[in-house]
């Protein structure tokens, strides 16, 4: 089976993609649809993916992408591996290539928790539709640490996460409710807007940098 993902808008992650992908194509058999596309039943997942050989090879014809240009491109795996020694690195990225149901070590096991939050910026979701695009989830906004939007400078929105097994996972206009995050900081607003800011540049720098797997 090929499923011809649609080439995401910017730094949308791969899960907003096949979020939006379900949506458009009215899928109602998310199990056989992840089977399809995973090779296995794949959870919602904002943070890591697995098996991306499979999803390399079932996106071929509309992505073209690599398994390791996915996991670099459309996932958190940059963000995490900068936080890895090098043998750590090379087992997460393994262990995003197959897939495996046995337990992994105790140091992978720690950095594949799935997320159970989901943030977003209503800005650039206005900004999406103001250019004629669906506004869809953005990678940069599910980095932990992350909690102002580094293009607008305001609080993101967080809903938890709450998408049973092989249920629609949620594209941004199916969220119905969100809070806005916010540290207590109760410094001046210009040391909390430093604060939040440094926290945010933090996290983004450690993100941009390309990571060799190696
Ligand atoms: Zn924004």
């Amino acid at each position: 089976m090929s499923v011809y993902l649609n080439e995401g808008a910017p730094d949308e992650p791969l899960f907003s993609m096949v979020a939006s992908y379900g949506k458009q194509m009215l899928v109602t058999d998310w199990k056989m649809f992840v089977s399809g596309l995973f090779g296995y039943g794949a959870r919602f997942n904002t943070g890591l993916a697995y098996n991306l050989n499979e999803v390399a090879q079932q996106t071929r014809v509309s992505l073209g992408m690599s398994a390791m240009e996915i996991a670099e491109r459309l996932t958190l795996f940059p963000y995490y591996a900068r936080f890895c020694s090098r043998p750590l690195r090379r087992r997460l990225l393994s262990r995003m290539l197959t897939w495996s149901s046995k337990h992994q070590p105790g140091d992978v096991q720690k950095l594949i928790q799935r997320p159970h939050v989901i943030r977003f910026c209503r800005s650039c979701a206005s900004e999406d539709r103001s250019s004629g695009r669906v506004a869809t989830w953005k990678r940069c906004h599910q980095l932990p640490g992350v909690l102002v939007c580094p293009h607008h400078g305001v609080w993101l929105l967080e809903c938890p996460v709450n998408v049973q097994p092989y249920s629609a996972w949620p594209t941004l206009t199916d969220v119905k409710q969100a809070v806005r995050v916010e540290l207590d900081v109760s410094e001046s607003q210009h040391r909390d807007q430093a604060c939040r800011r440094s926290v945010c540049q933090f996290a983004l720098r450690y993100w941009k940098r390309r990571v060799a797997a190696g």
